[in-house]
């Protein structure tokens, strides 16, 4: 499939700029599907002939004013009516990494969700090729390296992800990791026990939600049962001190997600969230936007969000970032961890 795509070259950051930009990260903890901008959705939804129940870009955005984990997941699957063709997913995932390159983000990991198109009639396939022809291009078009997280959907059944691994077979080539996301509670870690050891005897690496809405022992499960090597979120870990210990003991990475967090109800206020306690502890913490479309912001949005509610100093916002870099899946390319890291200490704040 070719279509025209007008390429415009980001400016590339030397030692010798003179206004210091956002500081270099990456984004570890970022569901593709929750980058749809309402814009977005509406020349999706023209193009493919999709009327959406919302009469225009503000009735759509008021919509997104979320109770909970579930009221969110349920506007976040509907408008997924949206996504089509390959050129969707590839529209997509390229129109966020030219935000996230403007925000000083280097490096994405991205989740996508294949159960939530494929229920819909859209192949695997379709979603794959798309998203990876943008993230290939990532670097050349927006200077950001990439990987592919396929995450399992955990409030549908244990059969249906080994059957999504299945599909996905052809395409691994594309994908770095699997992951396990959407609604939480009653759906523990455990329920995917043998999806997981299938997929780490592919040779892919392993990562999940726990303890956002769920309790610490479902992060206990993730690293016990699954063997994950980062959790996402893993927020509740805070109310288990022998848990605390051990993730810090194990230099386990948590992708923290506060703007999400404010959203879908977590904490009351940024304020409240336990970010900078969790630094002091030791806990390797990044900062992450989640679904940043409906929760109010990108990477940078995030970092300035708790640089401001939290008062964190410019040593807490550089170690959120180095420990962006020491937690990303480049184990394959240290010496581009090694140059990300060397930017992260050299930056200067503004
Ligand atoms: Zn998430």
């Amino acid at each position: 499939m070719s279509h025209t795509v007008s390429v415009s070259p980001h400016p590339s950051p030397t030692a010798s700029s003179t206004a210091p930009g956002p500081v270099p990260k990456a984004e570890l903890h970022l569901h593709i599907e929750g980058t749809l901008e309402p814009a977005q959705a509406f020349a999706f939804a023209a193009r493919n002939g999709i009327t959406l129940p919302y009469a225009d870009e503000a009735e759509l955005t008021a919509a997104y004013a979320f109770e909970d984990l579930q009221s969110f997941l349920d506007l976040y699957y509907a408008l997924m009516a949206v996504l089509r063709t390959e050129r969707d997913f590839f529209e997509l995932a390229d129109a966020y990494l030219a935000r996230a390159a403007e925000q000083g983000v280097r490096h994405a990991e991205i989740f996508f969700d294949p159960q939530a198109h494929t229920c819909r009639g859209v192949p695997i396939g379709t979603v794959i090729e798309g998203l990876s022809r943008a993230l290939a291009a990532g670097e050349e078009r927006h200077g950001i390296s990439t990987r592919l997280i396929l995450c399992f959907l955990r409030d549908q059944s244990a059969e249906s992800a080994l059957q999504t691994l299945e599909e996905a077979r052809p395409y691994l080539d594309r994908i770095t990791a699997v992951g396990l996301d959407s609604a939480e509670v009653g759906h523990p870690p455990s329920k995917f026990r043998e999806v997981f050891a299938a997929a780490e005897a592919l040779g892919l690496r392993k990562v999940a939600h726990a303890g956002e809405e769920g309790p610490p022992a479902y992060i206990v499960e993730a690293l016990d049962v699954l063997g994950v090597e980062r959790i996402d979120h893993g927020l509740r870990c805070v109310e288990d001190p022998a848990l605390v210990e051990r993730l810090v003991r194990e230099r386990m990475p948590l992708t923290l997600c506060p703007l999400s967090n404010v959203r879908l109800r977590a904490v009351d206020t940024l304020a409240d969230h336990p970010l900078p306690g969790m630094l002091r502890a030791g806990l390797m913490a990044t900062v992450n936007s989640d679904d940043p479309a409906y929760f109010g912001g990108y990477a940078g949005e995030n970092f300035d969000a708790v640089r401001d509610a939290l008062a964190l100093g410019e040593e807490e916002l550089r170690t959120l970032a180095r420990n962006s870099f020491l937690a990303a899946f480049l184990d394959d390319d240290e010496e581009r961890r090694a140059r990300y890291l060397a930017e992260v200490e050299s930056h200067t704040f503004g």
